[in-house]
């Protein structure tokens, strides 16, 4: 089974279910991308942020080795990371992700957060994180203007065959209107029922930009990072208002939120370890919900936001929670994520932003 596409605003499609490689483990990574290949899947998102890309590259390589698909029928979605911002930096920084995925293009190429932060050579730490040195965050003067302007060039280079943005709001991308040369053809968001985003959905519509949305299954992603806003939020899985349509539809409670994503067009990347879950996160677009039905899943909507390190001031020095750290070293892949005390976390996470280069 293959992902039905849609059209991006500058003809080209993209797969409409892709898979998402935030907190893949390294060890396991090529091997699940492989597996996410032959199973059908053909759009991967990562990220330099996700620390794996080496990995995912492998996978690649070894179904294009074997023949399963070709690099031209694969959709792969790279960031560029906060560190990366001036201007100066973003071409060569691009240019060292295709080379650890093994690639020459990526088809498509966003702005992981509008968050510049001071540059850290990758020889020095990589992927780098948000913290410079010692539990601080040190900004770099980069607008996110310059920041896009330098991703036009990607594209007009053909080194992203599309370019977007993620964790931008309404005001970011009305004032990114008045700049940009291209229009960006995504805008990666949180979305799930918990935290529709009606009015920015509804602006990229006007504008010709597809939504993807991460995090579709709301609180599931961020009980593993032990974050409490996301314990005390019940499941939606088990969501009375999805579990009924679920059965009615003889479908998974994964799947009909998955499919209340992409009938509204934003696309979805599901990210699962477990191969009967992945092939069922990709069998999302073969039934359709209720008008109705849709509504009420719509009308969850609380608001509820798990992912917002855009307010950066808490992570800053000592005021660093214990769910940013938590997030911070799973976005490492640190070995020893499951750690108890603050103390061992702070410990930790020095340890991580200190830790050699990958390369
Ligand atoms: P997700 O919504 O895909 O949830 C993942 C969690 O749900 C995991 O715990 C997984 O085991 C579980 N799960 C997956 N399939 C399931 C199923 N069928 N039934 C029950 N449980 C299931 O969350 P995510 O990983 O946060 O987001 C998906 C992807 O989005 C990431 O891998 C990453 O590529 C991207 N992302 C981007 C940003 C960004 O800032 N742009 C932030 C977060 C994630």
């Amino acid at each position: 089974m293959v992902a039905p596409t849609v059209k991006l605003n500058n003809g080209r499609e993209m797969p409409l279910v892709g898979f998402g490689l935030w907190k893949v483990d390294n060890a396991t990574c090529a091997d699940t991308v492989y597996n996410a290949i032959k199973t059908g899947y053909r759009l991967f998102d990562g990220a330099c942020d996700y620390g794996n890309e080496v990995e995912a590259g492998q996978g690649f390589k070894r179904a294009i080795d074997e023949g399963l698909v070709k690099r031209e029928e694969l959709f792969i979605v790279s960031k560029l990371w906060n560190s990366f911002h001036d201007k100066e930096r973003v071409a060569p920084i691009c240019k060292k992700q295709l080379k650890d995925y093994g690639i020459d293009y990526f088809d498509l190429y966003i702005i992981h957060f509008p968050i510049a932060l001071k540059y850290v050579d990758p020889a020095t730490r990589y992927p780098p994180g948000f913290f410079y040195e010692d539990n601080k965050v040190e900004f770099s003067k980069a607008t996110l203007e310059e920041t896009y302007h330098a991703m036009e060039e990607l594209y007009d280079q053909g080194l992203a065959k599309s370019i977007g943005i993620s964790n931008y709001n309404g005001g970011l991308l009305l004032d990114l209107f008045r700049y940009a040369k291209h229009i960006p053809q995504t805008l990666q968001i949180e979305h799930h029922p918990y935290l529709t985003q009606e009015p920015l959905v509804q602006l990229c519509k006007e504008r010709g930009i597809t939504i993807t949305a991460y995090s579709s299954f709301g609180p599931a992603s961020f009980i593993e990072l032990e974050m409490k806003k996301a314990q005390d939020a019940p499941l939606l899985f088990d969501h009375p208002t999805v579990k009924s349509i679920a059965e009615k539809h003889n479908k998974s409670p994964a799947q009909v939120l998955l499919r209340w994503a992409t009938q509204r067009g934003v696309a979805v990347i599901p990210k699962s370890n477990n191969q009967s879950r992945l092939a069922a996160n990709l069998d999302v677009c073969s039934f359709d919900l209720k008008e109705d039905e849709i509504k009420e899943i719509s009308s969850l909507d609380q608001g509820l936001r798990f992912n917002n390190p855009t307010n950066v001031s808490t992570f800053y020095r000592k005021r660093c929670t214990t769910t940013s750290l938590t997030l911070f070293a799973v976005r490492h892949q640190h070995p020893d994520l499951r750690i108890d005390s603050l103390d061992t976390k702070r410990k930790q996470y020095h340890s991580l932003t200190t830790h050699p280069t990958r390369a």
